[in-house]
C-alpha cells in the first residue's frame, strides 16, 4: 500500500488515508473509535452491529474458502 493512498472505508463509505486493513476491507479510524465508544443503548449501535455483522460474514467467507470443509 502507497503511502497517503486513500482507501475506502467498509462503513462510513469516505476516502481515508489512516485505518485498519481487514482483508481487503477498510475500515478508517473514526468509525472505529466510533464503534468502540458506542454503547448499547445508542441508537447508531444497531447499525454498527448490523454493518459489522455483514463484515465478518464476508470475512468468514473468504476464509472457508481458503479451509476445508470437514462436515
Ligand atoms: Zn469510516
Amino acid at each position: 500500500m502507497a503511502a497517503g493512498e486513500e482507501k475506502k472505508c467498509f462503513f462510513c463509505k469516505a476516502g481515508k488515508k489512516t485505518g485498519l486493513n481487514v482483508l481487503k476491507d477498510f475500515i478508517c479510524f473514526e468509525c472505529e473509535k466510533e464503534i468502540a465508544n458506542l454503547s448499547s443503548g445508542d441508537p447508531r449501535y444497531y447499525i454498527y452491529v448490523r454493518d459489522i455483522k455483514k463484515f465478518w460474514k464476508n470475512l468468514q467467507g473468504k476464509e472457508n474458502m481458503l479451509k476445508q470443509p470437514r462436515s
